[in-house]
This record gives structure tokens, C-alpha cells and sequence, in this order.
């Protein structure tokens, strides 16, 4: 890619989340990430150039030498910052500005600053030949949290019981983000018991929210819709994945057979999601289960007779258990962590300086994964237990919000030997992707946005008749 010689033509609107919008390359598997903004904000506030540029490698180390070490090297790909030119980026913002969804128009695209990451394509497969009609299918989802807090900090029952997707949820339908409460349940996806990650994932194509996104050849298949009143589309679906499960036509004869297509689905994902990562690995993996605490959910659709059944545990070197580990770095909840917060908060009013020191804002390299790895393990009442605990909370928080991408085409040796009866194979390859720091600042809105969580949790479920 000459970044110089850019044309807006070779690129097309991808997708785009809160904090950044995508483009992706007509050609090569190549996406630009680019930051977006409130649209109200003044020039005065914006960030400058060189602030955005910051900004961006302060994205790209923190994936580098925080996440990928401790999520693991193949998961994770950091990309690159690069210098863009200003027309490039202003023509760009015009091109997709009609692709992009309602519901994120209260951003617009940085076109100021010209600077964006470079990222692989990671709904592509980049060895794939293109001559199959069976272009990879890419699954991206987005976990949450998946475990129960065990703090002996939490001061709301409540929250050892239900997990914090579930309570989120009722809130988040009370002030109209959602139209539709989610079954999902992410303890269940989580659980390593076929069953349950079955019945998420069913719960996740019946309301995908931001959770759920389908990619067919790059391009968007499935997801929510922007009008959230509308159901999404799952016999579209199941037309588009028809070609990867043809074996299905023949047994079931034409009884529900859309059905069947979306439960052989289900299971290739699940069991991308139990293996070592990609498909050239086999033998049974190790399992492990990383929490003492309640497994379960009370507020899960899944039914509760049935949770003893069934092989619990995640394997350990599968995606989901690297995820969940970082996760539960948050070992004090957030109730925990804002008084530490706000020790660091005063010991920085008596001594401004240390901020830097510290590496408050960063730059998130090798001595910043330090103060996360060397943290004392129990409260000796300093600055340095306190900002370490913080550390692994930001750490911890970015886990809770990263996506996993599950990339799968038919494997083309099967597709010769096929006899379209037997159950088909798939390469796939999986990827953790948003993986930014989450700021320091946002400590103290974490706190509130948890008391109104739990508060309205509890009001809407348990009122009296
Ligand atoms: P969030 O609101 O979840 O924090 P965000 O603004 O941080 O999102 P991303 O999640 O990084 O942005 O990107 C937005 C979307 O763009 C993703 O959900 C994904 O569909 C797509 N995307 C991002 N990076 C890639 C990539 N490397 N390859 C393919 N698609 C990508
Ligand atoms: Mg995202
Ligand atoms: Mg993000």
C-alpha cells in the first residue's frame, strides 16, 4: 500500500463501532481503522494531529505489549499507524458517510488529523483461493464479561447471582438503546459445555444486538438491524450458509431443514471456539476452570435441571479461556477499585509529576505491563498496590469489551472427496480484535454507571405485586 498515491475508490464502508469507524480494501485484505468523534465537538477540543497520533500508538502498544502477551501472540494483531493524506481521508468520509448506520451518526470520522491503523482484513482468509463459490464466512462476537464478580468488596447480593450482561440489559431496554431484551447469556458461552454455548449462540442469532456480527466474503451479512424494532433476518441467514452445509438437503429430506442448517452452524462455531485456535490442531485439550465462584447465572434462559450435565471447562489454550483469564484480572470488582482510584487521585493532586512516572496516559510499553504484572498482592496501603490494581482493572475492562473473530471456508481438499452426505470440514483461523485502552478517567463513571445497573436491576425484577 503507497500511502501517498491513496485513492478513496480502493476502499469501501466496513463497519464501525463507538469509538472508531473501518474501512476495508477493495483488493487486498487490508482495513483502515479510523478514530471518530463527538459531532459537537469544537475545533478547539478536537484532538491536534499529533494528539491523534499519539492516541493511536498509544492503541497499537497497548495490543502489543499488554494484550497479545497476555491474551497469547496468535490471537492478536496489533497493526500499524499511518500517515494519511488529508484529501484521501476527507473524500473517504464523504464516500461512506451514506453506507453508515443511524444509530452511530452522533460520531463523525476523524478528517483532521490523517491519522488511521492498518490492520489485516481478519473477515478474509488470506490464503483462500477465490475460485471456490464458498467465499469464508467470518463470525464475530462480541463476548462481555464471563464471570461472576467474587470480591469480598460487593456490597449488592445481587450481583453474585446475576452476571452483568443480564442486568445491563434491563437497564439498557429502560433507556431505549434496545427495543428487545437478549437471551444471550455470556456465563453460558463461557461455560465450555457444549449445551450452554450452544443455547447462547441460538440466543445470540435471535437477537444480535452489538454482539453478533455475520461477515460472508468481507462483506456483512448479519447483524442488528438499524431500525431496532425489526427482527433480523435468520432465513437470509440460513439461505447464505445453505452452500456450506449441503450434506443437511439430503438427510433431512426437507423436514425443517433451514433449521438444520443453523444447528450444524451453531456447532462449527462452538467447536472453533473449544479448539487451540485454528484448524491443524488436534487431541483432546486440557480443561480448566478458572473460577471458584457461581458458574451460573439465575437470570440465563438456560434451564437449570440441566446445567449438571455435560463436560464443564473451558479448554485451556482456546480463545475463550485466554479472554476470561485477562477478564478476571478484575479480581475487586469495581466497587473495589474506585477507592483505590481515588487514592491515586489524591496522592497526584500532592504530586502532579509522578503522573507521568506512573504512565498514567500512557505510553503502555514493557515498564507499564511492569506495574500490571508486579503489583503487590495484598494492600500495603501504598500508591503502588493502588495503581497497580487500577492497571489490571483497565486491563481487565478492555478484555470485557474485546470482539473474538471466527474466520471459516470449506476445507478444499473435502470438496473433491465430498459426497454431499457427509458432514463438511472447515480451515478457520481466530482473532481477538478491539483490544484499546480503556482511560483512567473513566473510573469514576464506571462506578455510577454500576450502582444505576444494580439499582435498576433490582427495582424492575424485584418489585413487589
Ligand atoms: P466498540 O464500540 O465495540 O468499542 P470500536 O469503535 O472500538 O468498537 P472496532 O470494534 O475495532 O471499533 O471496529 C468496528 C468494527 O469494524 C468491528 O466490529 C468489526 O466488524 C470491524 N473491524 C475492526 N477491525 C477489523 C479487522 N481488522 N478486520 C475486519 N474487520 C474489522
Ligand atoms: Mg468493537
Ligand atoms: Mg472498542
Amino acid at each position: 500500500m503507497e500511502l501517498d498515491k491513496m485513492d478513496e475508490n480502493d476502499w469501501k464502508y466496513h463497519g464501525e463501532g463507538n469509538k472508531s469507524l473501518v474501512v476495508s480494501h477493495l483488493q487486498h485484505c487490508r482495513v483502515l481503522r479510523l478514530l471518530k468523534f463527538p459531532s459537537e465537538d469544537s475545533a478547539h477540543t478536537r484532538q491536534t494531529a499529533e494528539q491523534a497520533f499519539r492516541h493511536i500508538l498509544n492503541i497499537v502498544d497497548y495490543s502489543k505489549y499488554v494484550m497479545k502477551p497476555l491474551l497469547e501472540e496468535k490471537y492478536v494483531h496489533s497493526g500499524e499507524v499511518v500517515k494519511l493524506p488529508l484529501d484521501f481521508v476527507r473524500q473517504l468520509s464523504l464516500k461512506v458517510q451514506q453506507e453508515r448506520p443511524e444509530l452511530r451518526c452522533d460520531k463523525v470520522m476523524d478528517t483532521f488529523s490523517g491519522c488511521g491503523l492498518c490492520l489485516p482484513n481478519l473477515t478474509q482468509l488470506p490464503l483462500h483461493h477465490l475460485r471456490d463459490h464458498r467465499p469464508p464466512i467470518c463470525v464475530e462476537i462480541k463476548p462481555k464479561c464471563g464471570f461472576l464478580p467474587f470480591s469480598r468488596h460487593i456490597t449488592k447480593e445481587c450481583k453474585r447471582k446475576v452476571c452483568r450482561f443480564c442486568m445491563h440489559q434491563h437497564y439498557k431496554l429502560a433507556n431505549g438503546k434496545w427495543k428487545r431484551l437478549s437471551r444471550y447469556c455470556p456465563l453460558d458461552l463461557f461455560s465450555g459445555s457444549k449445551q450452554r454455548m450452544f443455547v447462547a449462540l441460538k440466543n445470540l442469532l435471535e437477537e444480535p444486538q452489538n454482539n453478533l456480527k455475520i461477515f460472508k466474503g468481507g462483506e456483512l451479512i448479519f447483524s442488528c438491524k438499524d431500525d431496532a424494532k425489526q427482527q433480523p433476518e435468520l432465513n437470509d441467514l440460513i439461505q447464505h450458509l445453505r452452500p456450506y452445509f449441503s450434506h443437511i438437503n439430503g438427510l433431512y429430506n426437507g423436514h425443517q431443514p433451514g433449521k438444520a442448517v443453523l444447528n450444524e452452524f451453531i456447532q462449527v462455531i462452538c467447536s472453533a471456539l473449544l479448539s487451540g485456535g485454528d484448524s491443524n490442531r488436534s487431541g483432546e485439550p486440557r480443561k480448566v476452570h478458572l473460577s471458584e465462584s457461581r458458574p451460573h447465572c439465575e437470570a440465563s434462559p438456560f434451564p437449570r435441571d440441566l446445567l449438571r450435565n455435560g463436560n464443564h471447562g473451558l479448554p485451556k489454550d482456546s480463545v475463550l479461556a485466554k479472554i476470561l483469564q485477562v477478564q478476571m484480572l478484575d479480581n475487586l470488582d469495581i466497587e473495589g477499585i474506585y477507592p483505590l482510584y481515588k487514592r491515586v487521585e489524591q496522592y497526584l493532586e500532592e504530586f502532579p509529576k509522578e503522573r507521568n512516572r506512573l504512565q498514567i496516559d500512557g505510553p503502555y510499553n514493557e515498564s507499564f505491563m511492569d506495574m500490571v504484572k508486579n503489583c503487590p498482592a495484598e494492600d500495603d496501603g501504598s500508591v503502588e498496590y493502588a495503581v497497580g490494581k487500577v492497571y489490571q482493572y483497565r486491563v481487565a475492562m478492555t478484555a470485557k469489551d474485546c470482539s473474538v473473530m471466527i474466520t471459516f471456508a470449506p476445507d478444499e481438499e473435502d470438496e473433491e472427496q465430498q459426497l454431499n452426505l457427509e458432514k463438511p470440514r472447515f480451515t478457520y483461523s481466530i482473532s481477538i480484535l478491539d483490544l484499546d485502552p480503556k482511560p483512567y478517567e473513566g473510573i469514576p463513571h464506571q462506578y455510577k454507571l454500576d450502582t444505576k445497573i444494580v439499582n435498576y436491576y433490582l427495582r424492575s425484577t424485584q418489585a413487589p405485586p
